[in-house]
């Protein structure tokens, strides 16, 4: 067992970067939280960012603002936080050109040189430095002082000093007042994608595959959506799970639910060997980089935009839209980025056909 390191405050001396230029390039969700952070240290930052809305906002924001290839030019430190997708052409066309010995590029996500789809010279520092927090989160908990958890961790160290420079961007970002935690690109990224992959289909699948037991006996589907999402009742186990503990917030129930959830819990034993199977094979896949180069294939994108159709509209997606539209929750659309596929396109992709049977089952229940 690897013994951990959790770096604080204390540990962290920002005198290692206060002459330093660090560039934030991108000014999204973690951008400008982590840039304002920043700032308020004192360090001298500037956002690299194609030139619209959003770098409007980093002027508005009091920020010098330059195009990407620019903001390299000057800056002795980069913090790259752009959508992982894109990462690496823009990477590629305007961040590689521009390094100068010693520079220190700084990911948020170790996803890109875990895989290697990014491969930094070695005249530089390479550093992750990954809030367990998103965007808005990590500006809220700065200026609240409540802090958040966050990844750190060094993959090229060629200025002999990635420690005390690590240290210090994590302390400038606020990543450091609950503590960083020492990990390494590839452990950040496996455990970031198992997350994904390997708990939340999970959990959403058991939750989504009861619903035809309840209706069967009669108990409206609205009633049901109220209990299981729409109360926000499962927001606050969660909150309480990590306030005191996932077997301590028990002690906030009454003896009956303690001993219903309890006592039953024995009884997933069995079954949960069988998930744990399909877990166990979806890690393997992630941590061989098998799902990494899947998601590079343009077919990945193809099927994703297919089983986001049929989720939408069949199933569970379905019986969601009428359940709110009936409660008359207002219906926001946050799919607007990838279009649905055309039937014509669904056809074409004949490598695929043979898995339409299993899409559009995908959230039935
Ligand atoms: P966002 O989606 O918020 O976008 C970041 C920036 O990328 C924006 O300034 C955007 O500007 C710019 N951008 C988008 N497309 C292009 C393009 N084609 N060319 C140039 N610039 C572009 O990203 P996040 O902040 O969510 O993620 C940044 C990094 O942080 C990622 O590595 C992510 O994995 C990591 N991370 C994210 C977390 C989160 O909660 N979101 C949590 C922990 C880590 P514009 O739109 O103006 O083009």
């Amino acid at each position: 067992m690897k013994s951990i390191k959790l770096f604080k405050e204390q540990d962290a001396d920002i005198f290692f970067i206060k002459d330093k230029v660090v560039a934030f390039i991108g000014y999204g969700n973690q951008g400008r939280s982590q840039a304002l952070n920043m700032r308020d240290h004192n360090i001298k930052v500037i956002i690299g960012n194609i030139p619209d809305l959003y770098r409007k906002r980093a002027q508005n924001d009091g920020f010098d603002t330059y195009n990407i290839s620019e903001a390299c030019q000057k800056a002795d430190v980069m913090f790259l936080l752009l959508p992982d997708e894109i990462m690496c052409d823009i990477y590629q066309k305007d961040i590689e050109p521009n390094l100068k010995v010693n520079d220190v590029l700084v990911f948020a996500h170790g996803y890109n040189i875990a895989f290697e789809l990014i491969k930094p010279p070695k005249e530089i520092d390479v550093l992750i430095i990954a809030p367990r927090m998103i965007g808005i989160g990590v500006r809220e908990c700065f200026l609240n002082k409540e802090g958040y958890f966050s990844f750190v961790g060094i993959k090229q160290d060629h200025s002999e000093n990635a420690l005390q420079i690590l240290l210090a961007l994590a302390k400038g970002v606020g990543g450091l007042t609950k503590g960083g935690i020492e990990t390494t690109f590839r452990d950040e990224t496996v455990l970031d994608l198992f997350t994904e992959q390997g708990f939340g289909p999970a959990s959403s699948q058991m939750m989504m595959k009861p619903i035809q037991i309840l209706t069967e006996i009669g108990i409206p589907k609205e009633a049901i959506l109220i209990e299981l999402i729409l109360s926000g009742k499962m927001k606050h186990t969660f909150n309480n799970m990590r306030d005191y503990g996932v077997i301590n917030q028990m002690n906030l129930l009454d003896l009956r639910t303690q001993y219903g959830v309890l006592s039953r819990g024995l009884r997933y034993f069995n079954v949960i060997n069988k998930i744990l199977e399909k877990q166990e094979g979806i890690l393997k896949h992630i941590e061989s980089g098998k799902f990494a180069i899947e998601w590079e294939k343009k077919i990945s994108k193809v099927k994703l935009s297919i089983i986001k159709f049929f989720a939408s509209r069949v199933g569970f997606g379905k019986l969601e839209k009428k359940v709110r539209k009936n409660l008359n929750i207002p219906e926001v659309d946050l799919w607007e980025e990838i279009p649905y596929p055309s039937l014509e396109e669904i056809q074409e992709k004949a490598k695929i056909t043979n898995q339409l049977e299993d899409f559009l089952h995908y959230s039935e229940f």
